[in-house]
């Protein structure tokens, strides 16, 4: 869900959040009156909203109560911030508020997108007080995010293990069976500082709590006194500091073109998987599949083309081995596969399977349909290394390619 509903009445400041929002990747609805705004809820889904305090015909902020009515996260516009209207908006379950003036296109841009990737993000909130822990809750949840809660460390540590992609903890300090100091040591033991952020809310003010938790492996620590705003801006700039990690990954281990994973990174997962296989006497297959007469496509639709097969050919590989697997490019129009989720006397079969779709699979590039077949090379012999068992498929992979492509040959 990617859409934004504006709604404000003025056409100019409409034009001006339409174009930011739309240059930041979103599809925008606009409406000027209440009664739009209301249509283009019934028919459509919205993952967060922006709306005028002022409209005709309605009273002050009814706007944002329609938006909250329908759980759509909120960003209040407002032309001016005077006292009587920052007191109204703190009344308001919203995300944030911005002003209507062009140089706060960057702010806007960036609430909403913070507002988007929480779609995805798991929360989870610890605290012994249920009010206190609704509280927290309702304040993460206005900004889009996916709250769990617990009331103990213990609780929160069985919840955290069924749910593994928890990317932020808030916990309180004092609490019955395991406190959060013990839960934080006890989740740096399985999550890093830059996979699982640690925020502490504390009404302890001992000098020596905060230095204890950070030492301890928490990303912050902030007062139970502390704002909204406040807790607010800590918890997005620990999340983007996350995501910043992850980007930066994602850079060095993932193809740029396709979004698989790359070479460098097959032989990072494989190496110990081999290992590990190896030592547990159980059976790893590889893969590689290698595209046919790639060179021809690229000389006849071009090299934009050949790129589109490149991505479209890996979106449907990555599909097909789904968990079963790791894919990677391992170069120009060459791909592999490490699987530890197949027998090898299935694999064929399996193989057999993708090689047909992709006979059957056309990709469509201005126009003009697109239609390859590839040659895979496997093995399930263990060898003496991983790079050995690549050797032995590429060698099948050759054979293939020499008896006429369009076909699968294994090693047994
Ligand atoms: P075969 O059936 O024997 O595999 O023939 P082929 O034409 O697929 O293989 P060949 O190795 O002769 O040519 C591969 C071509 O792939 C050559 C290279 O220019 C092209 N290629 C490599 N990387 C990319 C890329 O990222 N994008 C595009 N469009 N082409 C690429
Ligand atoms: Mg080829
Ligand atoms: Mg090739």
């Amino acid at each position: 869900m990617s859409r934004v509903l504006i709604l404000e009445p003025s056409k100019a400041a409409a034009m001006f959040i339409q174009t930011t929002l739309q240059k930041a990747g979103f599809d925008c609805d606009h409406a000027n009156t209440y009664g739009r705004a209301q249509e283009f809820i019934a028919a459509n889904d919205y993952f967060a909203g922006l709306s005028s305090m002022v409209l005709d015909g309605v009273e002050y902020g009814s706007g944002i109560n329609l938006l909250l009515e329908h759980r759509i996260p909120a960003i209040a516009v407002t032309a001016s911030l005077d006292e009587q209207v920052l007191k109204t908006l703190s009344t308001k379950n919203i995300v944030d508020y911005v002003l209507k003036k062009p140089d706060q296109a960057d702010y806007i841009a960036r609430i909403v997108s913070r507002v988007y990737k929480n779609q995805d993000v798991k929360v989870l909130v610890v605290d012994d007080s249920a009010s206190v822990r609704d509280w927290i809750s309702r304040i993460l949840k206005r900004q889009g995010l996916k709250v769990l809660q617990a009331e103990d460390g213990k609780a929160a540590t069985k919840i955290f293990y069924r749910n593994s992609d928890i990317k932020l903890v808030l916990t309180d300090y004092n609490m019955p069976e395991m406190d959060g100091l013990r839960l934080t040591a006890h989740l740096r033991t399985i999550r890093s500082m830059d996979e699982l952020s640690i925020i502490v809310l504390s009404s302890d003010t001992k000098s020596r709590t905060a230095p204890l938790f950070l030492k301890q492996g928490a990303n912050d620590f902030i007062q139970k006194g502390a704002s909204v705003e406040e807790i607010l801006c800590r918890v997005n700039s620990n999340l983007e500091f996350l995501e910043l990690i992850q980007a930066s990954r994602d850079r060095a281990n993932k193809d740029f073109l396709t979004g698989l994973w790359n070479r460098r990174y097959f032989f990072e997962y494989g190496e110990p998987l081999y290992s590990q296989s190896f030592s547990a006497d159980r059976e790893l297959c590889v893969v590689m599949l290698d595209i046919d007469h790639f060179k021809k496509i690229n000389d006849t639709f071009g090299h934009d083309a050949g790129d589109q097969v490149l991505i479209d050919f890996s979106a449907l590989l990555a599909e097909f081995v789904g968990d079963l697997g790791l894919v990677s490019r391992f170069g120009g129009e060459e791909f592999t596969i490490i699987l530890d989720g197949v027998q090898a006397d299935g694999l064929m079969d399996f193989l057999e399977e993708f090689r047909a779709q992709v006979e059957n699979f056309a990709v469509e590039f201005k126009g003009k349909i697109i239609n390859m077949t590839v040659s895979i090379g496997a093995t399930a012999n263990m060898d003496e290394s991983l790079t050995a068992m690549i050797g032995r498929a590429d060698d099948k992979l050759y054979e293939a390619k020499r008896s006429g492509r369009n076909r699968i040959l294994c090693d047994w």
